[in-house]
Formats: C-alpha cells, sequence, structure tokens
C-alpha cells in the first residue's frame, strides 16, 4: 500500500497549472495540512493534488457518494460528458486532442474504493476521517534509498486511488498540451470509474456498457499494485456443489456398541491459503489427506478383523464404520482442518492408530518442508449422541468421490511461463454431519480459459455421477481473461515501460484469480467472439 513519487521532477511545462483546476472542483475536499506538506513538490503536481483529494474523501466500498461527487463535479467543472449506470459505475469521456481526434477511443479504468483496514491504536473512523498522507524515506530495491508515500496507521488507498487519480489527471490536461512533454495526441478517453471492486468484483460485475455508452475496445487498468509488470490475464471462476446422498446402517444391523469406540480422525495445521493465489504451491488440501487417511484406517480394520475371525467384520463386510466427515470453509480458501468420526470395534482400534500414524508419516515425507504444522491425530470422541453409521457402500461412494476429484493445478499456460491457467480447489465437504444422511461437497474451479473451465467441472460432475450424486450444480461461472501473446497494446506498453525502467524487460505476467480486467472485457464483448478487444493491467 505504498508507492513511490516519479523519481523524475516535473518539467516546467503546462502540467503544472493544473493543481488548480482539481482544487476548484465544487466537491474538493479540505485537505489537510499533513497531507497537503506530504505531497508538497511532487510531480506532476495535478496527480498528487488529486490523490490528497481522494484520500481526503472517505471512500469504503459500497459507500462511494461522495467521491463520485468528486469525479462527477470534476468531469462537469471541465465540460466533460459523463454517463453513470445502475451499479453506480461512472464514465467520463475527454475527446481526442492534439491530432488524436479521430484514434480509436481507449478505456481507462480504475476502482474508486479502498479496503478500510487500521493499525490497532490508531483512532480512525474511515467513514468520516480523512486518510492522513505521510511522506519517509526507506531503503527499497537494491538498497536504494527511495522516497515514498505512505499513511497514518491506516492503508494508504493507493490501491487504486492512485489510479484514480492518474486517469482524472489525463481528462484535465488541456487539450492544446502536449502530454508528457513529448508532443504526443491524446486519443478519446473514456474514464471508467467503478465501485466496490474489494468486497468481490461488484462494479465491475453490475457494469452496464450500454447505459454507460462505452465504446472504447482497447483497455488499460490501472489497478496492477506492482511496478515494471504489465498484467495480461486473469482467471475465471465457477463452484460446483455435489449433494451425495448417503444410507444409515439400520439400526438391528448395528454392531454391538459397548463393543465399539467412537474415533475422531483429525488433520490439521496446514497453511490453507488463497485457491487461486496459492494454488500453484502444492499446499496439501486438508480434506484429501483426511479422506485419505480415513479410507486407510478403515481398510486396515477389515484386515485385522479378517485376520482375527478369517473373515470380513462388519455387518457389510466393514469392521469400522464411518459416522460423519467434515472439512473446510470458504470456497475460495483451501482446506486446513478436516476429521472424520469412525464406529471402531475395540478389537480393531490399535490397527486404526498405527495405520493413521503411517498416514502421517507418508503426507509427512510428501508435504512435511512445506507443511510444517501438518499434524494427523486419532482419539476417542465421548460424545454419546453419535447417530447410526453410515453403511459400507456409503462410505466408500462418499471417500471414493472425494479422492477421485479433480484437485490443485491442472494444466500451465502455454503462454506466460508458471502460471496457473485451470485448477480446483476441493473446497469443503459436510457429510453426515447433525444427523443429515446426504454429503454435500463445494468444488471451486478457475480457469483463464472459458471452456476449460467447464470441462474441469464435466470431471467433477463425471466423478460425482459415478459415486451415485443425486444433484450437481454448478454455479455462474465469471470470465477469465486468456493472455494474448499478439496483444497490440502489450507491445506498446512494453515498450513505453522499457525506457521508464532504463532497459529492463517490464514483468508480463497473469494471476490465478478473478481482476474486474476479466468482467470488463465480457461485457465489453462487441459480440465479434474477441473478448472485450485488447487490454493490460498496469500500476500507474
Ligand atoms: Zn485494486
Amino acid at each position: 500500500t505504498n508507492m513511490p513519487p516519479p523519481a523524475k521532477p516535473a518539467p516546467a511545462d503546462a502540467s503544472t497549472a493544473d493543481a488548480s483546476t482539481a482544487a476548484a472542483s465544487a466537491s474538493a475536499p479540505a485537505i489537510p495540512p499533513e497531507t497537503l506538506s506530504a505531497i508538497k513538490g511532487l510531480s506532476p503536481p495535478d496527480l498528487w493534488h488529486h490523490f490528497a483529494s481522494l484520500s481526503s474523501i472517505p471512500r469504503p466500498s459500497r459507500r462511494e457518494t461522495a467521491v463520485l461527487k468528486y469525479v462527477k463535479d470534476f468531469a462537469d467543472s471541465l465540460g466533460l460528458r459523463r454517463t453513470e449506470d445502475a451499479a453506480g459505475n461512472v464514465c467520463v469521456f475527454r475527446p481526442g486532442s492534439g491530432g488524436g481526434e479521430d484514434a480509436i477511443p481507449v478505456v481507462i479504468q480504475g476502482h474508486v474504493d479502498m479496503v478500510t483496514e487500521k493499525n490497532a491504536d490508531v483512532d480512525h473512523d474511515f467513514d468520516v476521517d480523512p486518510i492522513l498522507l505521510r511522506r519517509f524515506e526507506e531503503e527499497g530495491h537494491g538498497g536504494k534509498v527511495a522516497t515514498w508515500i505512505g499513511a497514518r496507521g491506516t492503508t494508504l488507498g493507493a490501491d487504486n486511488g492512485i489510479g484514480v487519480a492518474a486517469a482524472l489527471t489525463l481528462l484535465g490536461r488541456p487539450a492544446d498540451v502536449d502530454v508528457d512533454g513529448g508532443g504526443r495526441p491524446l486519443p478519446p478517453i473514456e474514464a471508467l470509474f467503478t465501485v466496490d471492486e474489494e468486497t468481490g468484483l461488484n462494479g465491475a460485475m453490475g457494469l452496464d456498457p450500454e447505459a454507460l455508452g462505452l465504446t472504447g475496445r482497447t483497455m488499460l487498468n490501472l489497478d496492477t499494485e506492482e511496478w515494471g509488470d504489465l498484467y495480461v490475464g486473469c482467471a475465471g471462476g465457477g463452484d460446483t456443489r455435489i449433494t451425495l446422498p448417503l444410507s444409515r446402517v439400520e439400526e438391528r444391523e448395528r454392531a454391538k456398541e459397548e463393543d465399539a469406540d467412537v474415533l475422531e480422525v483429525r488433520v490439521e495445521g496446514l497453511m490453507g491459503g488463497h485457491s487461486g493465489i496459492n494454488i500453484h504451491e502444492g499446499r496439501a488440501n486438508a480434506v484429501l489427506l483426511c479422506a485419505s487417511a480415513v479410507r486407510s484406517a478403515m481398510k486396515a480394520a477389515d484386515d485385522a478383523a479378517a485376520a482375527v475371525a478369517g473373515g470380513p467384520g462388519g455387518a457389510d463386510g466393514t469392521a469400522a464404520a464411518l459416522v460423519s466427515f467434515e472439512g473446510g470453509d470458504k470456497h475460495n480458501a483451501i482446506p486446513r482442518e478436516a476429521r472424520a468420526r469412525l464406529l471402531v470395534p475395540k478389537s480393531a482400534r490399535s490397527a486404526i492408530e498405527a495405520s493413521v500414524k503411517a498416514s502421517e508419516e507418508g503426507f509427512a515425507a510428501e508435504y512435511g518442508t512445506l507443511e510444517k504444522g501438518l499434524k494427523v491425530s486419532v482419539a476417542a470422541d465421548d460424545d454419546a449422541s453419535s447417530p447410526p453409521p453410515l453403511d459400507g457402500p456409503s462410505a466408500r461412494r462418499l471417500l471414493s468421490m472425494l479422492l477421485s476429484l479433480p484437485s490443485g493445478p491442472l494444466k500451465f499456460s502455454h503462454v506466460i511461463p508458471d502460471l496457473v491457467e485451470t485448477s480446483n480447489n476441493v473446497a469443503s465437504v459436510s457429510a453426515a454431519a447433525s444427523g443429515s444422511s446426504s454429503a454435500s461437497v463445494l468444488c471451486s474451479s478457475r480457469s483463464s480459459v472459458g471452456p476449460a473451465l467447464e470441462r474441469v467441472r464435466d470431471r467433477i460432475e463425471a466423478a460425482a455421477s459415478l459415486a451415485g450424486a443425486s444433484s450437481v450444480v454448478r454455479s455462474e461461472p465469471y470470465p477469465g481473461w486468456n493472455p494474448d501473446p499478439n496483444s497490440e497494446v502489450l507491445d506498446v506498453a512494453r515498450r513505453l515501460l522499457r525506457d521508464r525502467l532504463h532497459g529492463a524487460e517490464p514483468g508480463v505476467k497473469a494471476i490465478h484469480a478473478g481482476l474486474e480486467c476479466g468482467l470488463l472485457r465480457e461485457k465489453m464483448d462487441s459480440g465479434d467472439g474477441g473478448g472485450g478487444g485488447d487490454g493490460i493491467s498496469f500500476g500507474p
């Protein structure tokens, strides 16, 4: 949430004249003196003045009225046309200038809301108080001391305040002044300000291109945080919910319970993490480890019973019976914990314990260097209210299905090295919990390629169908953005950024998670099947 000011001082040209334009807007906030002194002398001054103004207007997600008023009043003060849609997104149109009058329009996009977090010892009301800026020197990359703008104990809101400030700055540049001192013409600009990005891309989700009158097919999204990197793709996603009917052992067939213990097998202490951002790291999934440990333990109990009795031990060929299975909670998190309860004949208890120990050792051999907190345990559960256990076939169907669901990275991109293109997270399971007679399993799949996302969901459905699922429901997917190696905008941006990086090659990257760009590109699709035209995402 810190960002460095530009390295070069501003040339003494007309760009310095615009700070007053921002201040003249009707809804210009009172900028606290400490914020003004933090940006003093930074260049370009109009950009920093907009950023200071935005910082002085409270703008948590879903409470963007005031900041949108600032944007709209600024557009009005310049006499620029503006539009708005029902979701609250605003678009401001600046005609092309300096020779760019007839160029194709460029959409410049950022979100106006910000994340609101503060240090525990800071007294700050994000609905009322301005963010206070401070300027400081700190060692950055390569041990070089740089000047930074930060906030006083709160989030700064440079995500995406600096992008919004950059778009406003471009809008405010007078038509007869060369941009950047380089004599470059400006194409028609459609500056798109979206709302409510931080709580789930809701502004982009509800964006209405027709109501906004968007015509541009070339988009520059200003919401990438890493200086020197250009983003050219993101993942779409969709959830799949499986319902698997389960049967319980009939009362009369139940093993004599005085001879049996209820044991709980637990997998815990895993790293978990984001099911998109962390999926390529090979972190363990607690639901899958637990299913594997339980399956092995039940088999070990069967083997032990067979050795004693010369035949299968349980009523239906299963010595240990599964009572319930639960793990994971959020759809976008890799499960950190899972647990299963088993009804186990006393004679098989030691076999179960030995098997769980062996599973833990096996998992440690595979994941131990990464998953340092990994723990697999089995202990008696003295909860007397255990419902009748599942019958053998139900337990086998459930465990087999869990173990055959696709999991983790499934394919890497051929365009961006090391980018996960398609993945699945077996996100949560709740089976026979609190007396229910079914299992509910949630998978969260992602892909930057739309058809590939549906193929993963086909695989999930296939495994569910083999296991006897009664329903498989796919959520409406949100679109991804498949990296285009032949992007013209990428080419231009690369060339320009290379100069700014003094010849160093910009990173060209994509992210295995949702971005506004994916949604906006689909919304702006002209219907030719080419997505929303060309675009990149970068930090100004
Ligand atoms: Zn952002």
